[in-house]
């Protein structure tokens, strides 16, 4: 004699305790939903801070960081920073004899 799973043949107190859980597992369940969107918008905001970084890179393999000067080969061939690891065009940037590389006027600057 198998008790049926409806709410109907349950007591009022068994019928309260089902009640009960099911709006915990409810609960439970919105949490879980609100902190997915909420993990879902960091990422969001985690690809558009990368994807400018990657547009920033990409500009920079063709213009200077600093002055926007457009690289030219063997004109003006671009030159990376030993500090920011930017390409600097030849007017922004010295030589540095004793580390064998390029520093750009801004990092000179704050050093
Ligand atoms: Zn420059
Ligand atoms: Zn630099």
């Amino acid at each position: 004699m198998g008790r049926k799973l409806d709410l109907s043949s349950l007591s009022n107190d068994e019928a309260e305790h089902v009640l009960r859980v099911l709006q915990r597992d409810m609960q439970l369940r919105q949490k879980e939903e609100e902190r997915l969107s909420e993990m879902k918008q960091e990422l969001e905001e985690e690809g558009t801070r990368c994807s400018l970084l990657c547009k920033q890179h990409k500009f920079n393999e063709h213009c200077c960081i600093r002055c926007c000067t457009p690289f030219t080969f063997l004109l003006n061939p671009k030159r990376p920073c030993l500090e920011c690891r930017y390409n600097i065009c030849k007017s922004c940037c010295t030589f540095s004899q004793s580390e064998r590389g390029y520093i750009c006027a801004s990092c000179q600057k704050s050093r």
